[in-house]
């Protein structure tokens, strides 16, 4: 894993780049040894390919000091047997779910909200039948296969998005809400194991008031203090060092980051210059998210995986003035093959660190144009 090298091209940066590196990162390479007895030396041997690396293992340990956020790296971990439900072609299980399914159908057989539905030439939008906040709807593709997807569709995808929480706004001043602070957050997640229950693509939207969902909050904090701290935009710093490491690449007006410490497998985020969220700048993080996601289903075969998208408020009183260098964030993660039976997610995701088995340079090296 080139991650292992992490500490060598730290030491080799730039005089600027270092002083970045010595104010973000944390790096730990750890080293830990067990005795295998000989009755499973030879199932290691096949299952692992090499037994003195099960043997004397090398972990690393990657702590952002400015977040709290953190992984673990341990490439053997991917080799794990894992249980399988019985292997089976995707395509014709996909396929099967189209009988009876309500999102083939979505104007008979999907709520509306109270202002109607919102049509793009790809997809149209219908409420949530049980909701995660007081604003929840869903996105719904024409496209039942939730892998199919182009550049095009994407892009209508988060144009109705974009207009769908113009017209949460609209209708919140209607009711008499006028001067509340409204915070949108939109979410992909494909397939069971990134926790979808419906096997026809759909993305979700909410909006939610007071302040943001509590992770974002948490994100634009830290930046704030580092801003106060260093009179620096966090994640222009965060940017220019993972360029720096070759995990970071530009498109367009977009920024590709390879994260160091990613939450789950290949964490991958998109930044977009901070200021007015646009519809343009909604297109272009569509379209950033389909090239990314296309190219890990070429590369990686990517089944499940979730998108979420961290956005400054829709308008309103409350401190919109303190968000005006927080960036349009996406963030994808890939979930892992959809015959897994064991979810990615255990107690140390839940409740310590991330525990990662693939290298952030080699998820930059597959996905940079
Ligand atoms: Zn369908």
């Amino acid at each position: 894993m080139a991650i292992f090298e992490l500490l060598r091209l730290a030491e080799e940066l730039p005089f600027r780049e270092k002083e970045l590196w010595n104010r973000i990162y944390e790096v730990d390479v750890l080293q830990s040894k067990l005795k295998l007895v000989s009755n499973i030396r030879s199932w290691v041997d096949e299952n692992f390919g090499n037994v003195s690396e099960v043997e004397d293992q090398k972990i690393i340990r990657v702590t952002n000091l400015i977040t709290g956020e953190g992984a673990l790296f341990n490439s053997l971990r991917s080799k794990r047997p894992m249980t399988r439900f019985p292997s089976r072609d995707l395509n014709s299980l996909v396929e099967e779910h189209r009988r009876g399914c309500p999102f083939c159908s979505p104007e008979d057989c999907t709520p509306e909200d109270s202002f109607g539905r919102i049509r793009g030439k790809y997809c149209l939008t219908a409420a949530n039948l049980t909701k995660y906040d007081g604003h929840h709807s869903l996105i719904i593709p024409r496209e039942h296969h939730p892998l199919r997807f182009d550049e095009d569709m994407v892009e209508d995808y988060f144009l109705v998005a974009a207009r769908w929480f113009q017209e949460v706004k609209a209708y919140a001043a209607s009711e008499g809400n006028n001067g509340a602070t409204l915070y949108p957050f939109l979410m992909w997640n494909c397939l069971w194991p990134a926790g979808s229950s419906v096997v026809h693509g759909h993305l979700q939207l909410t909006v939610t008031t007071k302040r943001h969902y509590p992770k974002v909050e948490q994100l634009r904090q830290c930046s704030l203090r580092y801003a106060c701290k260093y009179s620096n935009n966090y994640f222009q710093d965060l940017y220019i060092l993972h360029k720096a490491l070759g995990l970071g690449w530009a498109e367009g007006e977009s920024c590709l980051l390879s994260l160091l410490t990613p939450i789950k497998e290949k964490e991958i985020w998109i930044l977009l210059p901070p200021g007015p969220v646009t519809f343009d700048k909604f297109g272009l993080v569509g379209k950033a998210v389909c090239r990314v996601l296309n190219r890990l289903k070429q590369q990686t075969l990517l089944q499940s995986f979730n998108v979420a998208v961290y956005l400054p408020p829709l308008g309103g009183k409350a401190d919109a003035g303190s968000w005006k260098d927080f960036p349009i964030v996406a963030r994808l993660v890939d979930r892992g093959n959809v015959f897994n039976r064991t979810a990615d997610f255990g107690a140390m995701e839940l409740f310590a660190t991330g525990v990662i088995s693939s290298d952030p340079f080699s998820v930059a090296r597959l996905l940079r144009p």
